[in-house]
């Protein structure tokens, strides 16, 4: 077994199902892996089981600085639904398997692994190489990333990061590409309440049914699709993968005779989106009910304010019936640059692994924990970890899913790409 699968192997056997976490137990692990190699490491925790490790080859001088970011909490995993025990880290026919083993025990293994190497082989960065594997993302109630960005901002400060988000291989015609992100969208859930007069439901004349108001907001709501706008991260995946950027109005129509699965990616990137999720109304079957709230998963995109959208939402909505918006919470929604050396590191890596094939910058619905350091430092962030061998779709598929498994070649490939993102950006 190679050295950054069997250190992988042994990564997923520590169960650090979030909650409640444990990670104390992965960072102890990798503190040990990594001492060996001579780094100085420190353990930075919240609470005695919730420790994150942050270990550094110090720069020589003043160049910039890169951060291997990745995080060692995995989400809950049922044996029943598995070919192997989740937390076996099995290697079977040339993957390894486990809860973990994308999402994001790979990318830790192989930050680990570079970073030890190098230290072994007596590089001298000229910034400082750091890596950080953090707690507590996957749940997000403050024992990682965000609190270390807040309490102990010289550990995890940087000019740059490689963290998770991308870098599925994509073939559109004769061409292949391998998406990194750059951006990402900003979660917005807001509630619409409905707002009627209760009475019997055997007599709804004397009463005003905020369910049916609600179900005409709903509709209206479901059907909204703001003006498309193209942001920088959809111009340069367009002009990448068509050789131009066409109108807002026609991209849509243009990626998809390209490709649907480019049709698919662009999409939502396009305009903020609405999803209805959730509702709540009268508990009782024979009562009208006087509020119904609707809760909306609201996705704008970077840049974009509550502020901003909130106008448009309420002249969809119309005036005819009455209704109150409430924002739940606003997270995430910022981007990094496209004309940095870490993206030239990102493209450099992709021609060499692949002659012909192109990175491509996209902006990525959910979140993650390049958001604390863009929004903290302003470092520049992308999500990049390149799979080769398996196909970007079954990745998808088991994320957060039963028989999570990586081939080792796409392991040692990210290695690879640690190792040269470390060359390039801090020589
Ligand atoms: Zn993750």
């Amino acid at each position: 077994m190679s050295e950054v699968s069997d250190l992988l192997s042994g990564l997923i056997k520590l169960d650090t199902t979030n909650p409640p976490g444990n990670e104390t137990i992965a960072a102890e692990y990798l503190k040990a892996y990594l001492e060996a190699a001579g780094l100085e490491c420190e353990l930075i925790a919240r609470a005695p089981e919730r420790a994150n490790l942050i270990a550094r080859i110090r720069g020589t001088g003043d160049g910039p600085s890169l951060l291997l970011l990745g995080h060692t909490d995995v989400v809950l995993a049922d044996p029943k639904e598995w070919q192997v025990p989740p937390f076996s880290g099995e290697v079977r026919d040339g993957e390894v398997w486990g809860r973990g083993a994308l999402d994001m025990k790979c990318q830790v293994a192989a930050n680990a692994v570079a970073i030890a190497s190098l230290a072994r082989e007596g590089f001298r960065p000229s910034g400082d190489l750091i890596f950080a594997a953090t707690a507590d993302e996957e749940n997000g109630v403050g024992f990682g990333l965000e609190w270390l960005c807040e309490e102990h901002p010289d550990a995890v400060r940087a000019d740059f990061c490689v963290n998770e988000g991308a870098g599925d291989r994509l073939r559109f015609g004769d061409d292949a590409y391998y998406l990194c992100s750059s951006a990402e969208k900003k979660s917005s859930p807001f509630t619409i309440r409905a707002l009627g007069r209760s009475g019997h439901a055997s007599m709804p004349g004397i009463a005003d049914n905020a369910l049916v108001k609600a179900a005409k907001l709903i509709e209206r709501i479901a059907a909204f699709t703001p003006e498309p706008q193209i942001q920088q991260e959809v111009a340069a995946f367009l002009r990448t993968v068509l050789g131009e950027v066409p109108a807002a109005a026609s991209a849509l129509d243009r990626a998809r005779e390209l490709d649907p699965v480019a049709a698919d990616l662009v999409e939502p990137l396009l305009a903020a989106t609405f999803s209805p999720t959730m509702i709540t109304a009268s508990r009782k079957r024979n009562v009208i009910p006087a509020v119904v709230e609707v809760t909306v998963d609201c996705r704008l995109l970077p840049g974009q304010t509550t502020e901003h959208v909130e106008p448009m939402i309420r002249a969809v909505l119309g005036g005819d019936l009455e209704y109150e918006i409430e924002w739940l919470e606003s997270k995430g929604g910022t981007r990094s640059p496209l004309d940095t050396p870490l993206w030239e590191a990102v493209e450099s890596f992709v021609s060499e692994i692949e002659p012909g094939a192109r990175a491509v910058p996209i902006c990525v619905a959910g979140f993650t924990d390049s958001h604390w350091l863009r929004d903290a430092f302003g470092t520049v962030a992308y999500g990049f970890f390149p799979l080769r061998t398996m196909a970007a779709e079954v990745a998808a598929s088991l994320i957060h899913s039963a028989n999570e498994r990586i081939p080792v070649a796409d392991l040692e490939l990210g290695l690879d790409w640690i190792r040269h993102a470390a060359r390039t950006v801090c020589a």
